[in-house]
């Protein structure tokens, strides 16, 4: 396993949201979290700059010519975009129906950068959970992949902290997520394995324990397991 040592927790800011319902008020309304990420360090984009700036000169390229001139400037804003994910609101209502099935986000885009390269890894996560007393807003699972994403990271951090988030949140009855993606430090260098990818999974709760939920879950993902 790719370790990638101890990172802390992400730090997360949680406020509530407070909903402007027009029309008639809903018996019991949805409830919200903004969900920001807190960088340990602010953001010094003019450092970054430099630093590109020195780095590209240390590996040989002129940074003279017209095209290349603005370069590292680029660069810095490019990997402050990666690094920056979104806030959004983590819409979540009751369960009044009492639906207790599977509910399955299916290959939504992840876009992340490996932390051991600084360079992208892209690909697709699955990311399903069984309902407890809470659902969510559906689209919120891709947003929850792309907040943890937007980081240095490795997959099997990234694939866990999106599952062990979830599980905190919606306390449901249980969580899968897979993610499949293709790193290029592993494609474009190194051993050069073009269209290799790696896949990676996380269960909880009953999709962990249950041997039937399980195999459902695999089967709705399109991943043999
Ligand atoms: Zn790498």
């Amino acid at each position: 396993m790719a370790g990638g040592g101890q990172q802390a927790t992400p730090r997360v800011r949680a406020v509530p949201v407070t909903r402007e319902e027009s029309g008639a008020a809903p018996a019991r309304p949805a409830a919200a979290l903004r969900v920001v990420h807190e960088p340990d360090h602010g953001v010094d984009l003019a450092a970054a700059e430099q630093a590109a700036g020195a780095f590209l000169r240390a590996l040989g390229v002129e940074l003279g010519s017209e095209s290349l001139a603005d370069t590292p400037r680029r660069m810095a804003h490019a990997y402050a975009e990666l690094f920056t994910p979104r806030p959004f609101d983590l819409t979540t209502f009751p369960n009044d129906e009492g639906y207790d099935e599977l509910v399955l986000a299916r290959s939504i885009p992840v876009r992340s950068v490996c932390e051991h390269h600084l360079l992208p890894f892209v690909g697709v996560a699955h990311v399903g959970y069984l309902p407890g007393a809470r659902i969510l807003g559906l689209s919120k699972l891709a947003r929850i992949v792309e907040h943890f994403a937007c980081r240095p990271q490795v997959q099997e951090r990234l694939t866990k902290q999106v599952a062990d988030w979830l599980a905190d949140q919606l306390s449901p009855k249980g969580v899968g997520v897979v993610i499949e993606a293709e790193h290029t430090c592993m494609t474009l260098r190194g051993v050069q394995a073009v269209g290799a990818s790696t896949v990676t999974s996380t269960l909880l709760g009953t999709l962990r324990e249950d041997a039937r939920s399980r195999q459902e879950f695999f089967a709705l993902t399109g991943v043999n397991a």
